[in-house]
Protein backbone atom coordinates (compact mmCIF):
# COMPACT_ATOMS: atom_id res chain seq x y z
CA UNK A 1 0.00 0.00 0.00
CA UNK A 2 2.93 2.42 -0.54
CA UNK A 3 1.17 5.31 -1.10
CA UNK A 4 2.46 9.16 -2.11
CA UNK A 5 2.74 10.57 1.74
CA UNK A 6 5.55 12.60 2.68
CA UNK A 7 7.60 10.15 4.77
CA UNK A 8 8.40 10.90 8.35
CA UNK A 9 11.64 11.98 8.88
CA UNK A 10 13.38 10.61 12.05
CA UNK A 11 16.89 10.51 12.83
CA UNK A 12 17.73 11.94 9.66
CA UNK A 13 16.01 8.43 7.43
CA UNK A 14 12.95 7.29 7.06
CA UNK A 15 11.84 4.86 9.10
CA UNK A 16 9.46 2.88 6.78
CA UNK A 17 8.59 0.82 9.94
CA UNK A 18 10.16 -0.37 13.00
CA UNK A 19 10.75 -4.07 11.65
CA UNK A 20 12.62 -3.12 8.77
CA UNK A 21 14.17 0.74 9.26
CA UNK A 22 17.11 1.91 8.77
CA UNK A 23 19.09 2.54 10.87
CA UNK A 24 16.86 0.63 13.36
CA UNK A 25 13.64 1.07 15.56
CA UNK A 26 15.03 2.49 18.15
CA UNK A 27 12.26 3.57 20.22
CA UNK A 28 10.54 0.29 20.61
CA UNK A 29 13.76 -1.19 21.39
CA UNK A 30 14.64 1.79 24.30
CA UNK A 31 10.90 0.88 25.71
CA UNK A 32 11.83 -2.74 25.85
CA UNK A 33 15.57 -2.88 27.07
CA UNK A 34 14.16 0.14 29.43
CA UNK A 35 11.31 -2.25 30.98
CA UNK A 36 13.68 -5.13 31.70
CA UNK A 37 14.95 -3.54 34.67
CA UNK A 38 11.37 -3.08 36.50
CA UNK A 39 10.20 -6.91 38.26
CA UNK A 40 7.40 -6.25 40.84
CA UNK A 41 4.59 -7.46 41.85
CA UNK A 42 1.05 -5.45 40.73
CA UNK A 43 -2.77 -5.63 41.13
CA UNK A 44 -4.42 -7.18 38.39
CA UNK A 45 -7.36 -4.44 37.12
CA UNK A 46 -10.15 -7.10 37.04
CA UNK A 47 -9.39 -9.92 38.32
CA UNK A 48 -7.94 -8.05 42.01
CA UNK A 49 -5.07 -10.80 42.07
CA UNK A 50 -1.70 -9.46 42.86
CA UNK A 51 0.44 -10.57 39.83
CA UNK A 52 4.35 -11.51 38.80
CA UNK A 53 4.24 -7.88 36.83
CA UNK A 54 7.58 -6.97 34.67
CA UNK A 55 6.22 -3.81 33.96
CA UNK A 56 4.90 -0.60 35.28
CA UNK A 57 1.51 0.90 34.38
CA UNK A 58 3.10 3.91 33.27
CA UNK A 59 6.20 1.36 31.15
CA UNK A 60 3.01 -0.49 29.84
CA UNK A 61 1.64 3.19 28.35
CA UNK A 62 4.80 3.94 27.01
CA UNK A 63 5.37 0.49 24.87
CA UNK A 64 1.84 0.99 23.44
CA UNK A 65 2.19 4.43 22.61
CA UNK A 66 5.92 3.42 20.80
CA UNK A 67 4.21 0.94 18.84
CA UNK A 68 0.84 2.61 18.14
CA UNK A 69 3.39 4.69 15.99
CA UNK A 70 4.96 1.97 14.53
CA UNK A 71 1.16 0.31 13.63
CA UNK A 72 0.16 3.50 11.98
CA UNK A 73 3.29 4.63 10.40
CA UNK A 74 3.29 0.90 8.81
CA UNK A 75 -0.16 -0.59 8.56
CA UNK A 76 -1.90 2.67 7.74
CA UNK A 77 -4.70 4.47 9.01
CA UNK A 78 -8.10 4.14 6.98
CA UNK A 79 -8.45 7.82 5.60
CA UNK A 80 -12.06 8.52 6.88
CA UNK A 81 -11.96 11.16 9.88
CA UNK A 82 -15.86 10.79 10.34
CA UNK A 83 -15.45 6.76 10.87
CA UNK A 84 -12.17 7.07 12.99
CA UNK A 85 -13.95 9.40 15.06
CA UNK A 86 -16.87 7.48 15.11
CA UNK A 87 -15.06 4.11 16.34
CA UNK A 88 -12.84 6.11 18.84
CA UNK A 89 -15.94 7.42 20.60
CA UNK A 90 -17.96 4.22 21.00
CA UNK A 91 -14.58 2.53 22.40
CA UNK A 92 -13.81 5.42 24.82
CA UNK A 93 -17.46 5.54 26.24
CA UNK A 94 -17.01 1.54 26.55
CA UNK A 95 -13.57 1.70 28.21
CA UNK A 96 -14.87 4.63 30.54
CA UNK A 97 -16.80 2.47 32.39
CA UNK A 98 -14.02 -0.68 32.74
CA UNK A 99 -11.71 -0.75 35.03
CA UNK A 100 -9.10 1.01 33.96
CA UNK A 101 -10.83 4.52 32.85
CA UNK A 102 -7.54 5.90 33.13
CA UNK A 103 -5.67 4.47 30.60
CA UNK A 104 -5.14 7.05 27.44
CA UNK A 105 -7.51 4.81 25.47
CA UNK A 106 -6.92 4.93 21.56
CA UNK A 107 -8.92 3.25 19.14
CA UNK A 108 -8.01 3.44 15.30
CA UNK A 109 -8.92 1.98 12.01
CA UNK A 110 -6.41 0.29 10.25
CA UNK A 111 -6.41 0.41 6.32
CA UNK A 112 -6.39 -3.25 5.80
CA UNK A 113 -8.32 -5.64 3.68
CA UNK A 114 -7.94 -8.48 6.34
CA UNK A 115 -10.50 -9.19 8.79
CA UNK A 116 -8.97 -8.16 12.02
CA UNK A 117 -9.06 -6.68 15.64
CA UNK A 118 -6.59 -6.74 17.89
CA UNK A 119 -4.72 -4.54 21.03
CA UNK A 120 -1.86 -3.30 22.52
CA UNK A 121 -0.65 -2.51 26.21
CA UNK A 122 -1.75 0.51 27.05
CA UNK A 123 -5.66 0.55 25.74
CA UNK A 124 -4.51 1.04 22.43
CA UNK A 125 -7.16 -0.86 20.20
CA UNK A 126 -7.15 -1.13 16.06
CA UNK A 127 -9.76 -3.07 14.11
CA UNK A 128 -9.46 -3.22 10.64
CA UNK A 129 -11.70 -1.70 7.76
CA UNK A 130 -12.22 -5.20 6.51
CA UNK A 131 -13.48 -6.25 9.80
CA UNK A 132 -15.86 -3.29 9.69
CA UNK A 133 -17.03 -4.34 6.60
CA UNK A 134 -18.12 -7.49 7.62
CA UNK A 135 -19.95 -6.00 10.51
CA UNK A 136 -23.81 -5.77 10.41
CA UNK A 137 -24.28 -3.33 13.46
CA UNK A 138 -22.51 -1.11 15.74
CA UNK A 139 -23.82 -3.63 18.76
CA UNK A 140 -21.08 -6.52 16.76
CA UNK A 141 -18.86 -3.45 16.74
CA UNK A 142 -19.08 -2.86 20.30
CA UNK A 143 -18.53 -6.40 20.87
CA UNK A 144 -15.40 -6.77 19.13
CA UNK A 145 -13.96 -3.43 20.73
CA UNK A 146 -15.04 -4.62 24.02
CA UNK A 147 -13.38 -8.48 23.55
CA UNK A 148 -10.11 -6.04 22.55
CA UNK A 149 -10.36 -3.69 25.82
CA UNK A 150 -10.90 -6.27 27.58
CA UNK A 151 -7.26 -8.06 26.94
CA UNK A 152 -6.18 -4.36 28.07
CA UNK A 153 -7.96 -4.10 31.10
CA UNK A 154 -6.94 -7.72 32.12
CA UNK A 155 -2.85 -6.84 31.08
CA UNK A 156 -2.90 -10.02 28.79
CA UNK A 157 -0.57 -7.82 26.21
CA UNK A 158 1.37 -6.97 29.28
CA UNK A 159 2.25 -10.26 30.05
CA UNK A 160 2.93 -11.56 27.15
CA UNK A 161 5.65 -8.76 26.26
CA UNK A 162 7.10 -9.35 29.57
CA UNK A 163 7.78 -13.19 28.41
CA UNK A 164 8.15 -11.56 24.78
CA UNK A 165 10.76 -9.21 26.01
CA UNK A 166 12.62 -11.87 28.20
CA UNK A 167 13.26 -13.70 25.04
CA UNK A 168 14.02 -10.60 22.79
CA UNK A 169 17.04 -10.17 25.26
CA UNK A 170 18.23 -13.57 25.71
CA UNK A 171 18.32 -13.15 21.68
CA UNK A 172 20.14 -10.43 21.69
CA UNK A 173 18.35 -7.88 19.23
CA UNK A 174 19.90 -4.91 19.32
CA UNK A 175 22.05 -4.13 16.40
CA UNK A 176 21.51 -1.53 14.33
CA UNK A 177 20.65 -4.12 11.29
CA UNK A 178 19.52 -6.95 13.37
CA UNK A 179 16.20 -5.51 13.42
CA UNK A 180 15.79 -5.78 9.78
CA UNK A 181 16.48 -9.13 9.82
CA UNK A 182 14.64 -10.29 12.31
CA UNK A 183 11.54 -9.47 10.32
CA UNK A 184 13.15 -11.40 7.65
CA UNK A 185 11.49 -14.78 9.64
CA UNK A 186 8.28 -13.24 9.58
CA UNK A 187 8.14 -11.51 6.72
CA UNK A 188 4.32 -12.55 5.90
CA UNK A 189 3.37 -11.85 8.86
CA UNK A 190 0.62 -9.36 9.62
CA UNK A 191 2.53 -6.83 11.73
CA UNK A 192 4.93 -6.45 14.63
CA UNK A 193 5.82 -9.82 15.17
CA UNK A 194 5.98 -9.39 18.99
CA UNK A 195 2.80 -7.98 19.08
CA UNK A 196 0.82 -9.95 17.59
CA UNK A 197 1.58 -13.52 19.91
CA UNK A 198 -1.16 -15.34 20.64
CA UNK A 199 -3.05 -15.47 23.94
CA UNK A 200 -4.07 -18.22 25.40
CA UNK A 201 -7.24 -19.92 25.47
CA UNK A 202 -8.33 -18.61 28.61
CA UNK A 203 -7.52 -15.40 28.19
CA UNK A 204 -9.49 -15.17 25.15
CA UNK A 205 -12.64 -16.45 27.49
CA UNK A 206 -12.03 -13.74 30.22
CA UNK A 207 -11.79 -11.28 26.93
CA UNK A 208 -14.72 -12.74 25.87
CA UNK A 209 -16.58 -12.18 28.92
CA UNK A 210 -15.11 -9.01 29.83
CA UNK A 211 -16.39 -7.68 26.09
CA UNK A 212 -20.03 -8.90 26.91
CA UNK A 213 -20.27 -7.01 30.48
CA UNK A 214 -18.92 -3.81 28.74
CA UNK A 215 -21.74 -4.26 25.72
CA UNK A 216 -23.93 -4.54 27.52
CA UNK A 217 -22.81 -2.41 30.21
CA UNK A 218 -23.97 0.46 27.29
CA UNK A 219 -27.10 -1.59 26.74
CA UNK A 220 -26.04 -3.57 23.54
CA UNK A 221 -27.51 -6.75 22.55
CA UNK A 222 -25.28 -9.68 23.31
CA UNK A 223 -26.58 -11.94 20.81
CA UNK A 224 -25.18 -9.68 18.15
CA UNK A 225 -21.83 -10.61 19.12
CA UNK A 226 -22.76 -14.58 19.19
CA UNK A 227 -23.65 -13.42 15.49
CA UNK A 228 -20.04 -11.64 15.11
CA UNK A 229 -18.20 -15.38 15.87
CA UNK A 230 -20.68 -16.77 13.66
CA UNK A 231 -19.90 -14.47 10.74
CA UNK A 232 -16.50 -14.56 11.41
CA UNK A 233 -16.23 -18.61 11.29
CA UNK A 234 -18.40 -18.20 8.11
CA UNK A 235 -15.69 -15.55 6.45
CA UNK A 236 -12.96 -18.00 7.57
CA UNK A 237 -13.90 -20.23 5.60
CA UNK A 238 -14.99 -18.30 2.50
CA UNK A 239 -11.17 -17.35 2.42
CA UNK A 240 -8.89 -19.35 0.81
CA UNK A 241 -6.55 -19.95 3.17
CA UNK A 242 -3.66 -17.84 2.40
CA UNK A 243 -5.88 -14.02 3.65
CA UNK A 244 -6.74 -16.09 6.84
CA UNK A 245 -8.78 -13.47 9.18
CA UNK A 246 -5.72 -12.85 12.44
CA UNK A 247 -8.57 -12.38 15.07
CA UNK A 248 -9.42 -15.84 14.16
CA UNK A 249 -6.14 -17.42 13.37
CA UNK A 250 -5.01 -16.46 17.12
CA UNK A 251 -8.35 -17.18 19.03
CA UNK A 252 -9.98 -20.52 19.73
CA UNK A 253 -12.70 -22.29 17.59
CA UNK A 254 -15.55 -18.98 16.62
CA UNK A 255 -18.45 -21.41 16.99
CA UNK A 256 -17.18 -22.78 20.58
CA UNK A 257 -17.11 -19.18 21.47
CA UNK A 258 -20.30 -17.79 20.05
CA UNK A 259 -22.04 -21.37 21.90
CA UNK A 260 -20.49 -19.87 25.13
CA UNK A 261 -22.14 -16.46 24.59
CA UNK A 262 -25.69 -18.01 23.85
CA UNK A 263 -25.33 -20.06 27.25
CA UNK A 264 -24.58 -16.97 29.21
CA UNK A 265 -27.52 -14.99 27.70
CA UNK A 266 -29.96 -18.18 28.31
CA UNK A 267 -28.79 -17.99 31.73
CA UNK A 268 -29.78 -14.42 31.98
CA UNK A 269 -26.18 -13.45 33.16
CA UNK A 270 -26.27 -10.47 30.40
CA UNK A 271 -28.64 -8.64 28.54
CA UNK A 272 -29.50 -5.88 26.10
CA UNK A 273 -31.19 -4.70 22.81
CA UNK A 274 -29.36 -1.73 21.39
CA UNK A 275 -28.59 -2.86 17.82
CA UNK A 276 -28.05 -0.03 15.81
CA UNK A 277 -28.29 -1.89 12.34
CA UNK A 278 -28.63 1.41 9.88
CA UNK A 279 -27.12 3.79 11.49
CA UNK A 280 -23.79 1.47 11.40
CA UNK A 281 -24.33 0.44 7.89
CA UNK A 282 -24.93 3.93 6.61
CA UNK A 283 -21.40 4.60 7.83
CA UNK A 284 -19.98 1.51 5.61
CA UNK A 285 -21.23 3.58 2.03
CA UNK A 286 -18.55 3.87 -0.48
CA UNK A 287 -15.36 1.93 1.61
CA UNK A 288 -13.56 -0.19 -0.28
CA UNK A 289 -14.10 -3.63 -0.14
CA UNK A 290 -10.79 -5.95 -0.40
CA UNK A 291 -7.50 -4.63 -1.51
CA UNK A 292 -7.12 -1.44 -2.69
CA UNK A 293 -5.15 -1.87 -6.27
CA UNK A 294 -4.62 2.45 -6.04
CA UNK A 295 -2.39 1.50 -3.16
CA UNK A 296 -0.06 -0.76 -5.11
CA UNK A 297 -0.40 -5.05 -5.76
CA UNK A 298 1.10 -8.06 -6.53
CA UNK A 299 1.05 -9.80 -9.70
CA UNK A 300 2.87 -12.93 -9.07
CA UNK A 301 6.30 -11.50 -8.47
CA UNK A 302 5.41 -7.93 -10.15
CA UNK A 303 4.76 -4.74 -8.57
CA UNK A 304 1.82 -2.38 -9.64
CA UNK A 305 1.61 1.18 -8.33
CA UNK A 306 -1.22 3.08 -10.48
CA UNK A 307 -1.44 6.23 -7.87
CA UNK A 308 2.39 6.27 -8.16
CA UNK A 309 3.23 5.26 -11.89
CA UNK A 310 5.55 2.49 -11.65
CA UNK A 311 6.33 -1.44 -11.90
CA UNK A 312 8.77 -3.28 -10.49
CA UNK A 313 9.68 -7.73 -10.44
CA UNK A 314 10.82 -8.73 -7.55
CA UNK A 315 12.94 -11.95 -7.41
CA UNK A 316 10.86 -14.83 -8.50
CA UNK A 317 9.96 -17.15 -5.56
CA UNK A 318 11.01 -13.91 -2.80
CA UNK A 319 7.91 -13.76 -0.31
CA UNK A 320 6.61 -9.91 -0.70
CA UNK A 321 4.67 -7.77 1.18
CA UNK A 322 2.70 -4.21 0.32
CA UNK A 323 3.01 -1.84 3.54
CA UNK A 324 1.80 1.65 3.45
CA UNK A 325 5.39 2.94 3.90
CA UNK A 326 7.36 -0.01 1.86
CA UNK A 327 7.19 -3.07 0.25
CA UNK A 328 9.35 -5.56 1.32
CA UNK A 329 10.79 -8.91 -0.47
CA UNK A 330 12.67 -11.92 1.46
CA UNK A 331 13.80 -14.91 -0.42
CA UNK A 332 12.46 -18.02 0.07
CA UNK A 333 15.55 -19.31 1.78
CA UNK A 334 15.14 -16.16 4.03
CA UNK A 335 18.57 -14.82 3.93
CA UNK A 336 18.34 -12.06 1.80
CA UNK A 337 15.96 -8.75 1.98
CA UNK A 338 14.98 -6.20 -0.38
CA UNK A 339 12.98 -3.12 0.77
CA UNK A 340 11.80 -0.48 -1.53
CA UNK A 341 10.91 2.61 0.35
CA UNK A 342 10.54 6.65 -0.51
CA UNK A 343 13.54 8.23 0.62
CA UNK A 344 13.11 11.86 2.34
CA UNK A 345 15.70 13.47 0.21
CA UNK A 346 15.02 15.75 -3.38
CA UNK A 347 17.51 13.92 -5.55
CA UNK A 348 19.39 10.45 -5.89
CA UNK A 349 22.09 11.53 -4.99
CA UNK A 350 21.67 13.39 -1.86
CA UNK A 351 19.65 10.23 -0.48
CA UNK A 352 22.63 8.09 -1.52
CA UNK A 353 25.01 10.28 0.08
CA UNK A 354 23.02 10.84 3.09
CA UNK A 355 22.77 6.76 3.30
CA UNK A 356 26.40 6.63 2.68
CA UNK A 357 27.20 8.59 5.58
CA UNK A 358 25.37 6.61 8.26
CA UNK A 359 27.22 5.01 10.75
CA UNK A 360 28.65 1.42 10.54
CA UNK A 361 27.98 1.85 7.05
CA UNK A 362 31.02 1.29 4.65
CA UNK A 363 30.16 2.12 0.69
CA UNK A 364 31.98 1.04 -1.80
CA UNK A 365 31.71 2.09 -5.81
CA UNK A 366 29.09 4.64 -5.96
CA UNK A 367 27.78 5.57 -8.85
CA UNK A 368 25.30 7.32 -11.37
CA UNK A 369 24.03 4.98 -13.67
CA UNK A 370 20.21 5.69 -14.75
CA UNK A 371 17.70 2.83 -14.53
CA UNK A 372 15.35 2.47 -17.78
CA UNK A 373 15.39 6.38 -18.66
CA UNK A 374 15.22 7.11 -14.61
CA UNK A 375 18.09 9.61 -12.88
CA UNK A 376 19.57 7.25 -10.22
CA UNK A 377 22.04 6.88 -8.08
CA UNK A 378 23.65 3.54 -7.14
CA UNK A 379 26.62 2.52 -4.46
CA UNK A 380 27.19 -0.91 -2.93
CA UNK A 381 27.76 -1.16 1.03
CA UNK A 382 28.68 -3.44 3.76
CA UNK A 383 27.47 -2.61 7.39
CA UNK A 384 28.21 -4.20 10.39
CA UNK A 385 26.12 -5.45 13.36
CA UNK A 386 26.61 -5.22 17.02
CA UNK A 387 26.95 -9.14 17.01
CA UNK A 388 29.65 -9.07 15.06
CA UNK A 389 28.66 -9.61 11.63
CA UNK A 390 28.44 -7.99 8.32
CA UNK A 391 25.84 -7.46 5.84
CA UNK A 392 26.64 -6.67 2.30
CA UNK A 393 24.07 -5.43 -0.51
CA UNK A 394 23.35 -2.62 -2.65
CA UNK A 395 21.81 0.76 -2.38
CA UNK A 396 19.82 2.00 -5.30
CA UNK A 397 18.26 5.27 -5.60
CA UNK A 398 15.71 6.43 -8.13
CA UNK A 399 14.11 9.95 -9.22
CA UNK A 400 10.28 9.35 -10.87
CA UNK A 401 7.54 11.54 -10.65
CA UNK A 402 9.19 14.38 -8.27
CA UNK A 403 10.04 11.10 -5.88
CA UNK A 404 12.80 9.88 -4.43
CA UNK A 405 12.66 5.89 -3.99
CA UNK A 406 14.87 3.71 -2.09
CA UNK A 407 15.94 0.43 -2.89
CA UNK A 408 18.19 -1.69 -0.71
CA UNK A 409 18.96 -5.18 -1.31
CA UNK A 410 21.35 -7.22 1.19
CA UNK A 411 22.26 -10.65 2.66
CA UNK A 412 24.80 -12.00 4.84
CA UNK A 413 27.83 -11.39 3.63
CA UNK A 414 28.46 -14.87 3.02
CA UNK A 415 24.82 -15.76 1.46
CA UNK A 416 25.25 -12.15 -0.88
CA UNK A 417 27.25 -13.41 -3.58
CA UNK A 418 24.20 -15.73 -4.32
CA UNK A 419 21.22 -13.46 -4.01
CA UNK A 420 22.94 -10.39 -4.86
CA UNK A 421 22.44 -10.83 -9.05
CA UNK A 422 18.52 -11.53 -7.88
CA UNK A 423 18.64 -8.33 -6.17
CA UNK A 424 20.08 -6.15 -8.70
CA UNK A 425 17.56 -7.68 -11.76
CA UNK A 426 15.09 -6.65 -9.36
CA UNK A 427 16.58 -3.01 -9.25
CA UNK A 428 16.72 -2.98 -12.80
CA UNK A 429 13.06 -3.54 -13.48
CA UNK A 430 11.59 -0.45 -11.70
CA UNK A 431 10.36 1.85 -14.56
CA UNK A 432 7.66 4.02 -15.29
CA UNK A 433 3.68 2.23 -15.37
CA UNK A 434 2.54 2.65 -18.98
CA UNK A 435 -0.42 0.17 -19.02
CA UNK A 436 -3.81 1.83 -18.96
CA UNK A 437 -5.53 -0.88 -17.54
CA UNK A 438 -3.69 -0.83 -14.52
CA UNK A 439 -3.60 3.03 -14.43
CA UNK A 440 -7.68 2.76 -14.22
CA UNK A 441 -7.68 0.02 -11.35
CA UNK A 442 -10.01 1.13 -8.65
CA UNK A 443 -11.13 -0.62 -5.58
CA UNK A 444 -14.58 -2.40 -4.75
CA UNK A 445 -17.01 -0.81 -2.61
CA UNK A 446 -19.75 -1.39 -0.32
CA UNK A 447 -23.39 0.30 -1.42
CA UNK A 448 -26.47 -0.07 0.18
CA UNK A 449 -29.81 -0.99 -1.10
CA UNK A 450 -33.17 -1.29 0.10
CA UNK A 451 -34.91 -3.99 -0.89
CA UNK A 452 -38.18 -2.33 -2.61
CA UNK A 453 -39.90 -5.89 -1.71
CA UNK A 454 -39.45 -9.63 -0.17
CA UNK A 455 -36.63 -11.42 -1.61
CA UNK A 456 -34.63 -14.44 -1.20
CA UNK A 457 -30.74 -13.54 -1.23
CA UNK A 458 -30.51 -15.39 -4.35
CA UNK A 459 -32.89 -13.02 -5.95
CA UNK A 460 -31.20 -10.11 -4.55
CA UNK A 461 -27.77 -11.07 -5.41
CA UNK A 462 -29.40 -11.33 -8.94
CA UNK A 463 -30.86 -8.42 -9.20
CA UNK A 464 -28.01 -6.74 -7.38
CA UNK A 465 -25.03 -8.11 -8.22
CA UNK A 466 -21.98 -7.90 -6.65
CA UNK A 467 -18.13 -8.79 -7.37
CA UNK A 468 -17.94 -11.32 -4.07
CA UNK A 469 -19.94 -14.41 -4.23
CA UNK A 470 -23.66 -15.01 -2.78
CA UNK A 471 -22.39 -16.84 -0.27
CA UNK A 472 -20.13 -13.92 0.90
CA UNK A 473 -22.68 -11.85 0.30
CA UNK A 474 -24.88 -13.55 2.56
CA UNK A 475 -22.52 -13.36 5.24
CA UNK A 476 -21.49 -9.65 5.07
CA UNK A 477 -25.46 -8.97 6.04
CA UNK A 478 -26.12 -12.28 7.96
CA UNK A 479 -27.92 -13.62 5.51
CA UNK A 480 -28.28 -17.51 4.92
CA UNK A 481 -29.01 -18.88 1.01
CA UNK A 482 -32.90 -19.29 0.90
CA UNK A 483 -33.63 -17.46 4.16
CA UNK A 484 -36.04 -14.37 2.89
CA UNK A 485 -35.54 -10.90 3.39
CA UNK A 486 -38.33 -8.79 3.85
CA UNK A 487 -39.23 -5.87 2.54
CA UNK A 488 -37.49 -2.27 2.92
CA UNK A 489 -34.14 -4.04 4.42
CA UNK A 490 -31.31 -2.03 3.83
CA UNK A 491 -28.21 -4.61 2.25
CA UNK A 492 -24.53 -4.25 1.23
CA UNK A 493 -23.52 -5.42 -1.61
CA UNK A 494 -19.98 -5.02 -3.29
CA UNK A 495 -19.63 -3.31 -6.72
CA UNK A 496 -17.50 -1.34 -9.17
CA UNK A 497 -14.11 -1.94 -8.83
CA UNK A 498 -11.96 -2.47 -11.92
CA UNK A 499 -9.54 -4.92 -11.60
CA UNK A 500 -7.32 -4.87 -14.58
ZN1 LIG B 1 -8.65 -11.91 21.69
Amino acid sequence: MLRPLTPTRASGDVRPRGRFAFPGSAAFLAATLAVGTAVGCAVNPVTGQRELALISESQEIQIGRDADQDISRSMGLYEDEALQRYVQDLGARMARDSERPNLPWTFRVIDDPVVNAFALPGGFVYVTRGILAHFSSEAELAGVLGHEIGHVTARHGVQRVSRAQLAQLGLGIGTILAPEMAGVADAAGAGLSLLFLRYGRDAERQADDLGLNYMTSEGYDPREMAATFEMLARASGAQDGERLPGFLSTHPDPLERRDRIIGQIEAGAVAGTRVERESYLNRLAGMPFGENPREGFFRDNRFHHPDLVFRMDFPQGWRTLNQKQGVQAVSAEQDAVLVLTLATESSAAQARDAFSRQQGVTTANARNEPVNGLPAARVDFQAATQDGGTLQGTAAFIEHEGRVYRLLGYATQARWSARGAAVRDAIGSFRRETDSAILAAQPARIQLVRTPEAMTLETFHQRYPSTISMEEVGNINRVRPGQPISQGTLMKRVSGGQRP
